[in-house]
C-alpha cells in the first residue's frame, strides 16, 4: 500500500518537524511505510504518487484544504488521516481526533474508515468553512510570523480592524431548501465543520450529515451589530443572526469582498456553493 506523511514545515509552529519522525517509526512498527513530502503551495504530492491509498496530513484546515484540493484535481480519493498541527485545528475538531500528535497517529492506526462530507465553492473544495464578511479573512491577513509566534491571539489584530471599519455587503442568495434572500449583511458563513478558529458558531452543524450550516449576520446600526456578535458568540440567538441547513446555495452580489476558505483566499462572486455527502475517507 501506498502512503504519504504530507507535512507543512510551518504549520502549527514548527511542530511538525519534530513529530514526523515519530510518526514515520511508530507507522513502520505497524508494517506501513509512510514516504514523506512537504507541503509546499503549487507543487501537487500526488503528481507522480497517483496510487496513494493513505493521505495522513499532518496541519492545520489550510493544510487538510490543500491536499484535498489537489487529490482531486489528478482525480484520486485515497483515504486521508489527519495529525493537527495547525493554529486552530477546526475541521479536526468537529471530527473530535486527538490533538495531540502521536495520540492522533494512533488514532489513524486503529480507527476505522469514516465517510465525511466535503463542500465546493465554484471550483475549489473546502473541508472546515467557506465565509467573507467581518473577521472572516483574518487568517488569511495574518503574517505567518506572528501565527508562529502567538497562535490564534494573532487573529486579534485583524479581527478588530474589522469591527472598527464594519462594511457590509449587498448579498443575494437562494438554496436548494427554499430559502431565498435579498438584504446586506455583515458576515456570511457556511460550514461543514462546526468552529471557526474554534470559537461554536453554528447551531446545528454535523459534518456527516450532507448539509451545510449557514449564519448569517445581518446589518443593522453598528451599535446593535456589536452586541449581536457577542450575543451570538456567547450562545444567545439575535435576531439580526440567521442560521439554517442546506445541501446547495447560489450567492450573487454586485459588490466585491475577499473571501475565504479553509483560512486561505477564495473564489470571488457568483458563488455556487455544494455540499457532497461523504464524499471524504477518513481514517479515525
Ligand atoms: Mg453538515
Amino acid at each position: 500500500m501506498r502512503a504519504l506523511l504530507i507535512h507543512n514545515p510551518i504549520a502549527g509552529s514548527g511542530k511538525s518537524l519534530r513529530f514526523t519522525k515519530r510518526i514515520v517509526e511508530l507507522f513502520a512498527k505497524h508494517g506501513i511505510t509512510l514516504e514523506t513530502r512537504h507541503l509546499i503551495l503549487g507543487i501537487n504530492p500526488f503528481d507522480d504518487a497517483l496510487d496513494t491509498e493513505l493521505a495522513i496530513v499532518c496541519g492545520g484546515d489550510g493544510s487538510i484544504n490543500y491536499v484535498v484540493n489537489c487529490m482531486r484535481e489528478v482525480g484520486i480519493n485515497p483515504t486521508l488521516g489527519i495529525i493537527p498541527m495547525g493554529t486552530a485545528n477546526d475541521f479536526a475538531n468537529a471530527l473530535d481526533l486527538p490533538m495531540r500528535p502521536i495520540a492522533a497517529a494512533k488514532r489513524i492506526l486503529d480507527g476505522t474508515v469514516r465517510n465525511i462530507d466535503c463542500c465546493k465553492v465554484n471550483d475549489r473544495y473546502f473541508v472546515n468553512i467557506f465565509s467573507f464578511g467581518i473577521f472572516t479573512s483574518a487568517s488569511q491577513r495574518t503574517p505567518r510570523a506572528a501565527k508562529k509566534q502567538f497562535g490564534k491571539l494573532a487573529y486579534l489584530k485583524p479581527g478588530i480592524d474589522d469591527i472598527r471599519t464594519m462594511r457590509p455587503i449587498r448579498i443575494q442568495f437562494k438554496t436548494d431548501r427554499g430559502v431565498e434572500y435579498n438584504g446586506s449583511v455583515l458576515v456570511f458563513l457556511a460550514f461543514n465543520g462546526i468552529t471557526a478558529g474554534r470559537m461554536m458558531l453554528t447551531r446545528q452543524s454535523r459534518p456527516d450529515d450532507g448539509l451545510m450550516e449557514i449564519v448569517v449576520l445581518e446589518s443593522r446600526h453598528k451599535i446593535y451589530s456589536y452586541g449581536d456578535i457577542a450575543r451570538y458568540i456567547l450562545g444567545g440567538n439575535p435576531d439580526a443572526v440567521r442560521h439554517f441547513r442546506c445541501s446547495e446555495i447560489e450567492v450573487t452580489s454586485s459588490q466585491h469582498r475577499i473571501t475565504d476558505i479553509d483560512g486561505e483566499r477564495g473564489p470571488n462572486f457568483p458563488l455556487h456553493i455544494t455540499c457532497e455527502k461523504g464524499a471524504l475517507k477518513i481514517k479515525m
